[in-house]
């Protein structure tokens, strides 16, 4: 039976290898190395299912914490913080990283849990945990994602958990060896059929 990390590498991972097409991050516009598609796991009902039982939960449990929130930011990480909170009865909700708010009745020293898609620079986990900490509730260690391709094991000193990690590579464009190669950048979600195809 495959692990967890090789099934979402079968299906949702991307990495370069004198590709044709190369992917420019929707964050914060560099160019990478490695993306992971997270469609294409909270697509996969099940496996999301056991990332949360497995890992995640598994994790909580080991560590004796029982928080009263779920948090995570739209939209890619939704998915898996819902299934987490349902899986060991806390209250979910998001942050929005944008207007750097969260309008859910977090209170001041609610315990909470906080998920991610994933990280690569880390942006939008470090602004929400900021927004909550703005609100007075304790932001527990260790943070969740999908995959985890900062290289670090840390953010905002608390700890990462994630089901898959990898150390990827981003470049901006003026210095990307990918398009030094004449490999084009594209925004890799909607062009993730090309991405795949020519790899
Ligand atoms: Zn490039």
């Amino acid at each position: 039976m495959k692990t967890i990390p090789e099934m979402i590498n079968d299906k949702a991972i991307w990495k370069y290898d004198h590709s044709k097409f190369h992917v420019q991050t929707s964050e914060s516009g560099m160019h990478s190395d490695l993306y992971l598609n997270t469609d294409y796991v909270v697509s996969d009902v099940p496996l999301i299912e056991n990332i949360v039982k497995n890992i995640f939960s598994k994790e909580l449990g080991l560590r004796n914490i029982q928080p009263d929130w779920v948090i995570s930011y739209p939209p890619f990480g939704l998915a898996i913080a819902y299934a987490l909170a349902r899986q060991i009865g806390a209250k979910f909700g998001y942050a929005d990283t944008k207007t750097e708010t969260c309008d859910f009745d977090i209170r001041k020293g609610d315990v909470v849990t906080v998920v991610g898609d994933d990280i690569y620079s880390g942006g939008s986990i470090k602004k929400t945990i900021k927004i909550l900490d703005g609100l007075g509730a304790k932001v527990q260690s260790p943070i969740f994602t999908i995959g985890n391709f900062s290289g670090a094991k840390t953010l905002l000193d608390l700890e990462i958990v994630s089901a898959i990690a990898e150390k990827g590579n981003l470049y901006p464009e003026s210095d990307c060896p990918m398009c030094k190669a004449g490999s084009k950048a594209v925004l890799p979600r909607p062009n993730w059929n090309k991405l795949i195809l020519n790899k």
